[in-house]
């Protein structure tokens, strides 16, 4: 992981650091048990800054730049992937709301936000449309008091609980990715429909399911970006979230492999610890060298996006890359670990079952094969 610039930021991550140790890996395997948001820990993460790095200090937040929330993303990645999704959903809306919403909407929900006394989703899929969020059917109809809002959205993050939504809805049926705007939608008001949160293979702390919009009315000045900007807007926010994706990949790997570490000079085998048999330690080296590089990839992505660069290749190469990555050395260290790699207090089943949902979320594996392979051609 790089430096932090300054010492605020180091200050914030070594808390983020300690919260992590603290209260995140202690929680992870219970929260998982019991297939919920861990929503008193999100509000024990607002009383340290968490739900507020990105979100400018007029508002209570931090105002630090996005190479903060990346690192803080490691951090807490290596405790729990399913916590720092939640975490960093909520952060997300709680920021873009303070940075575009109209400032009377905006003071409706940001401090809520800040506080974790309400949790934020970003809703884009649908049953039948995930890559291609161009086909979504989510639908905004001109109403004289604003929008009628109407559709289903599905596999969003924080569903189960979150109540401030920005939701992405077609104005023109036919249009494509042209008509699509966003809206921030309040789940306390009428015409907005929770679904039981979904039962899947884990990551339940992710709080994954969907709702339904019928008859939803939304007030003009609850359009944050309108047909023809909304979904450039979301395509140029995606690279902070492919970046921060990865970083969470490696989080989890540098944990197992800090577990992996200690586990080898502990047990024996044959007369000698495990760490003294070539063939298991290369493992370990092998895990450390493609975190290495994952870092690597981390770290440029991050290094554009703060820049103002374009970061569409540096950030689909970096989530390509640690996800398969985090996917191949977890497996790979949990075999060095032996059957004690399999107990619930280690992070090792947990944390594979977070790398496969790395390899979806923010556009699955082959779209960044397809971004990749788009952008590496001549002009
Ligand atoms: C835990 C979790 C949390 C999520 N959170 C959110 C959220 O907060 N907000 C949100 O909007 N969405 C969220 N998603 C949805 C996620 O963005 C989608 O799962 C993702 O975009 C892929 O869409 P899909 O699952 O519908 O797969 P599909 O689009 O149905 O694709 C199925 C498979 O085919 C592949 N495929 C599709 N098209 C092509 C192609 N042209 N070429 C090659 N292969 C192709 C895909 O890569 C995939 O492997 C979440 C998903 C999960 C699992």
């Amino acid at each position: 992981m790089n430096k932090p610039a300054t010492t605020a930021e180091a200050e914030l991550l070594a808390r983020a650091a300690d919260f992590a140790r603290e209260v995140v890996a202690p929680g992870a395997a219970r929260w998982e048990a019991e297939r919920r948001i861990a929503r008193e820990a999100i509000e024990a993460a607002a009383v340290v800054g968490l739900t507020g790095v990105e979100v400018p200090p007029d508002w209570g937040g931090l105002g630090f730049g996005y190479g903060v929330k990346a690192r803080l993303a490691e951090v807490l990645g290596a405790a729990d992937f399913a916590f720092t999704m939640s975490l960093i959903n909520t952060h997300n809306v709680a920021a873009k709301l303070a940075r575009e919403a109209p400032a009377a909407l905006a003071q409706r929900f940001v401090p809520d936000l800040l506080a974790g006394r309400r949790l934020g989703c970003t809703a884009l899929t649908e049953r039948s449309a995930g890559s291609d969020f161009g086909a979504i059917r989510t639908e905004a109809t001109r109403v004289a008091q604003g929008w009628r809002i109407d559709g289903a959205k599905a596999w969003i993050t924080n569903a189960a609980e979150a109540d401030v939504i920005v939701l992405y809805a077609q104005t023109e049926v036919g249009s494509g990715s042209r008509g699509i705007a966003c809206f921030v939608i309040d789940g306390r008001r009428e015409g907005f429909v929770r679904e039981p949160a979904y039962a899947l293979a884990g990551q339940h702390a992710i709080g994954t399911g969907g709702f339904l919009l019928e008859g939803y009315l939304a007030q003009d000045d609850e359009m944050l970006q309108p047909a023809g900007k909304a979904f450039k807007s979301a395509l140029l926010s995606i690279n902070g979230a492919r970046t921060y994706i990865a970083a969470m990949c490696n989080g989890m790997v540098g944990e197992a492999l800090r577990v992996a570490l200690a586990h080898g000079d502990a047990r024996s085998s044959f007369g000698r610890p495990l760490a003294g048999h070539q063939g298991w330690r290369w493992r370990l080296a092998e895990a450390s060298t493609a975190l290495a590089a994952g870092r690597l990839l981390v770290a440029e992505a991050t290094r554009r996006i703060e820049a103002g660069e374009d970061a569409q290749l540096a950030a689909a190469q970096a989530k390509l890359y640690c996800a398969r990555m985090a996917e191949r050395h977890l497996a790979a260290l949990t075999q060095a670990m032996g059957a004690e790699g399999l107990r619930q207090e280690h992070p090792f089943g947990r944390h594979l079952a977070g790398a496969r949902v790395a390899a979806f979320v923010d556009g699955s594996s082959e779209m960044q094969l397809e971004r990749i392979a788009a952008l590496i051609r001549p002009k």
